[in-house]
């Protein structure tokens, strides 16, 4: 059985408690590798190491850390089927998806902060003819990087990125259920001669893991991409030990096709945007709210074109869409879908679990879902189900929809289908959101904020906000 270790001090090492989990193809439900099954002694290795690698990498010229960088960003380009495949197997995501999106995202995360670091600038504030100042920005010191299971690497370079190349060293934790990519990720590291001790990656629960990450007094700032649940432990962690924080949490995203929108184009995205990566996107768009005049052609339209995604093996290139990550998390995808049942909603497609013949036999096959008839306040309408399961909703007016839109504890992002700009420039001042996307969807540009307001997370990454983030800052006046 391969086994994936830690990547500590530069050595690929085995936890200290020599204990293992096992690591599931969701496509096939069988185990078919170990990982670490790390805790506080690791957590605590991977520090000191950090900590002792601090000194210089934080010393180094920012040209060289960027070099570095970049070689990674080759690596990943280079190796880009190998890690695709290993994305997919370990994910159960649609290979072709990990190809296209995933592995070239991981790769341009590395190559797009270690070349903006060298761009990134301090400001400098003079006051008449008394005194100049100008803001030092400095890296913290030992960050940690928390991320989640639905985009491994793409999630876990988004982070350890803009945290290197601002000076930092880092001690991260990927998912325990898809930890492969960020192990083979280590290897890279250390073909592409990053320094021993600036990276290390522990494997591990989140409890276990995850929480020591956290606890630790020597690790003064947390990236954290993962569940509201979690982030909220986090946060109640961190906040009395004052550690800087920046949480991407969950979402309940609102997508809101007016009548006068390009319909087909329309259509067509709310495909991806209700079911690309099974749903499993924090950004997808789960509440679809479509203006009554349109409501019957969207749904036969869109029903028909969601009939039609070819459910299958994920290493089949045809395919669109593959397995769910987890047997829990089916089972709670499941349990939303009874629910809904409960709540009055009628599913106009999907709803049950798939048997595929052959090597997928046991996976984690869901039929992408559509269900209508809920009030826009049920549980369905108003919690995270992250899956593939989407709810069709009718509105009149602006304000009715938007007064839906907002009503969730939820701000991540939201999606509007008009071809009015005045109106589109209206929702998207009015709407709880951090990302407005207006007539597209998962459109990224890398130097833009990126976060969620409400119980979707505080703070921004992207661009220099994450710069920002991840250093500290000294306002130095001068009298003249
Ligand atoms: P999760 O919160 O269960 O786990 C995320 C990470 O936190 C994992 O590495 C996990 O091991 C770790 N963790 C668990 N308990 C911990 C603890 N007590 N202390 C520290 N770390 C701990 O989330 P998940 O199920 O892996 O991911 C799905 C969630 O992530 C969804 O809610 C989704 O919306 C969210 N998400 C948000 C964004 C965003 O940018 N806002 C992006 C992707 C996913």
């Amino acid at each position: 059985m391969d086994k994936i270790f830690n990547y500590i001090d530069g050595q690929l090492v085995p936890s200290k408690s020599n204990k293992w989990i096992e690591n599931v193809e969701p496509a096939t439900g069988q185990t078919y590798s170990l990982i670490p099954d790390s805790d506080h002694e690791d957590v605590e290795l991977a520090f000191s190491s950090a900590e002792e690698a601090f000194k210089e990498w934080s010393q180094k010229p920012v040209q060289e850390r960027s070099d570095i960088m970049l070689k990674i960003s080759s690596l990943i380009e280079e190796n880009k089927a190998f890690l695709a495949e290993a994305e997919s197997r370990d994910n159960g995501k649609p290979v072709g998806l990990a190809k296209t999106i995933d592995i070239p995202r991981a790769a341009s995360n590395m190559k797009f902060f270690a070349t903006g670091i060298l761009h990134y600038a301090s400001e400098s504030h003079q006051l008449n003819d008394v005194a100049i100042n100008y803001t030092l920005r400095k890296p913290i010191g030992v960050v940690g990087c928390i991320s989640p299971w639905n985009l491994p690497l793409y999630l876990f370079t988004w982070k350890i990125a803009p945290a290197l190349a601002a000076g930092n060293t880092v001690v991260a934790k990927p998912s325990e259920i898809t930890p492969m990519t960020a192990f083979l990720f280590s290897e890279i590291c250390i073909e592409a001669g990053l320094p021993k001790g600036v990276l290390n990656i522990v494997h591990g629960y989140g409890p276990k893991v995850g929480a020591p990450i956290t606890e630790h007094k020597g690790i003064k700032a947390i990236s954290f991409t993962g569940g509201t649940k979690t982030g909220e432990q986090i946060a109640k962690v961190a906040a009395p030990m004052f550690k800087k924080l920046s949480l991407e949490l969950g979402g309940k995203n609102p997508n809101i096709i007016f009548d006068d929108c390009n319909f087909d184009k329309a259509v067509s995205t709310s495909v991806l945007s209700s079911f690309a990566n099974q749903g499993q996107i924090c950004l997808c768009g789960s509440r679809i709210f479509v203006q009554e005049k349109i409501y019957e052609k969207f749904k036969a339209e869109f029903v028909k074109k969601v009939q039609n995604l070819t459910i299958g093996d994920p290493k089949n290139k045809d395919t669109k869409i593959g397995a769910l990550v987890s047997k829990d998390h089916i089972e709670k995808v499941q349990s939303y879908i009874e629910l809904a049942k409960q709540e009055g909603g009628t599913i106009l497609t999907g709803g049950k679990i798939v048997s595929i013949e052959g090597r997928c036999k046991k996976g984690y096959f869901l039929e992408p879902t559509v269900i209508e008839g809920l009030s826009y306040d049920c549980r369905t309408n108003q919690e995270e189900i992250f899956g593939p399961v989407v709810t069709l909703n009718t509105f009149q007016t602006e304000d009715e929809v938007l007064m839906y839109a907002n009503s969730t504890p939820y701000g991540l992002s939201s999606t509007v289908w008009t071809e009015n700009i005045t109106k589109a420039n209206r929702m998207s001042k009015a709407l709880d959101a951090g990302i407005v996307w207006v007539n597209c969807w998962l459109v990224r540009d890398l130097r833009t904020p990126f976060g969620g307001v409400k119980n979707s997370g505080v703070g921004r990454e992207g661009g220099f906000n994450a710069f920002n983030f991840f250093t500290e800052q000294t306002n130095v006046c001068i009298s003249y």
